[in-house]
């Protein structure tokens, strides 16, 4: 029987594991396929891993790694796919927004053939009008700028082949922009509609912050076009002091040169500066990533790991990998 292990990455999740896993349980048992679950504990500060454990004890196709801080989502899902072995391979957060009930969906696609079959909501219920606003000028931006388009309204949760999770395992950069190296791969990518529900319990790790920054990332991690903007910006404002040097040459010439023209040489010097500054601030963008990504340092580190089908054994601490 094919293979398939569901990623779950949790960060501070206990009070909706449970739950969590009852849903996607009663899922995997009418799945022709050997399931197993993988939830990847992200340094959580409450008694995730705890909940885990007991799930794991309780069914055996329960598995658990516990990372040895908080990575960040993007790090616990590759820790998660890195410890997938399996024909394929589900992500899925924890919070019961994305519905374990679609998984069965994007099986079928996936026997079907495609490699990476995405889920892509066609509500954003219990979003604010703002957070949709935002996200739909970052998809737009990201469009318009990155030679790998990235679905729209697609989170993390989708199936991957066998040979499109080997893809992305070797793709080991630390800006992991992941709805990014998803679409990156290539192979053959499908959609699957759904109704996204509001969070269940907890609440949003992501605040407008994060989002920005995750934002950033994904617009550095897939485009250079910043870095050309400055450039287009440099040349268009040196032509217009050339314009602007000629004009004020003819004038003295013509006119002699009563010593005026304070404001507008306070207006031009401050302009010139902040676009300076502004030029400076995105190199140091790019540079400060490609610092982080010379020092080439592991994504995660494991701290406990318990692989499902130890349901009776008590959980054992492994050495780091
Ligand atoms: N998550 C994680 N590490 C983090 C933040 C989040 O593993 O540092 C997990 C979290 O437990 C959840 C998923 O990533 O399963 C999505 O997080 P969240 O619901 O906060 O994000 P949103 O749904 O708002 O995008
Ligand atoms: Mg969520």
């Amino acid at each position: 029987m094919p293979q398939l292990t569901v990623v779950v990455p949790a960060y501070n999740e206990a009070a909706v594991l449970e739950a969590f896993h009852q849903r996607l349980a009663a899922v995997l048992d009418t799945l022709p396929l050997d399931a197993d679950v993988l939830y990847v504990d992200d340094g959580s500060r409450d008694g995730t891993w705890a909940v885990i454990a007991t799930l794991a004890g309780r069914d055996p196709r329960c598995g658990g790694l516990k990372l040895s801080r908080n990575f960040g989502k993007e790090a616990a899902l590759t820790a998660g796919l890195d410890h997938a072995d399996a024909d394929a391979a589900v992500v899925i957060d924890a919070d019961l927004q994305d519905p374990p009930e679609l998984i069965p969906e994007l099986v079928a696609q996936w026997q079907a053939g495609h490699d990476v079959v995405y889920a892509t909501r066609s509500a954003r219920a219990g979003e604010s009008g703002l957070k949709r606003l935002t996200a739909a000028a970052f998809y737009r931006t990201m469009e318009r700028l990155s030679d790998t388009p990235v679905p729209r309204d697609t989170g993390d949760f989708r199936l991957l082949s066998r040979r499109a999770l080997d893809a992305l395992r070797q793709l080991r950069e630390r800006q992991r922009f992941m709805k990014g190296l998803f679409a990156w791969i290539g192979y053959r990518q499908t959609a699957v509609h759904y109704q996204r529900t509001p969070r269940q319990a907890g609440r949003s790790k992501w605040n407008y912050w994060r989002l920005t920054q995750l934002a950033i990332e994904g617009i550095t991690s897939f485009s250079t076009a910043p870095l050309k903007l400055a450039t287009w910006t440099g040349l268009a404002a040196a032509l217009l002091a050339f314009v602007y040097g000629l004009w004020v040459l003819g004038k003295a010439m013509l006119y002699g040169d009563p010593v005026h023209g304070y404001p507008s040489l306070m207006v031009v010097i401050l302009f010139l500066g902040g676009v300076q500054l502004l030029a400076l601030g995105v190199i140091g963008e790019y540079l400060g990533r490609s610092y982080a990504e010379s020092k080439q340092r592991p994504l995660y580190f494991v701290e406990e790991r318990r692989p499902a089908g130890t349901a009776s054994r008590p959980s054992h601490a492994a050495a780091l990998d």
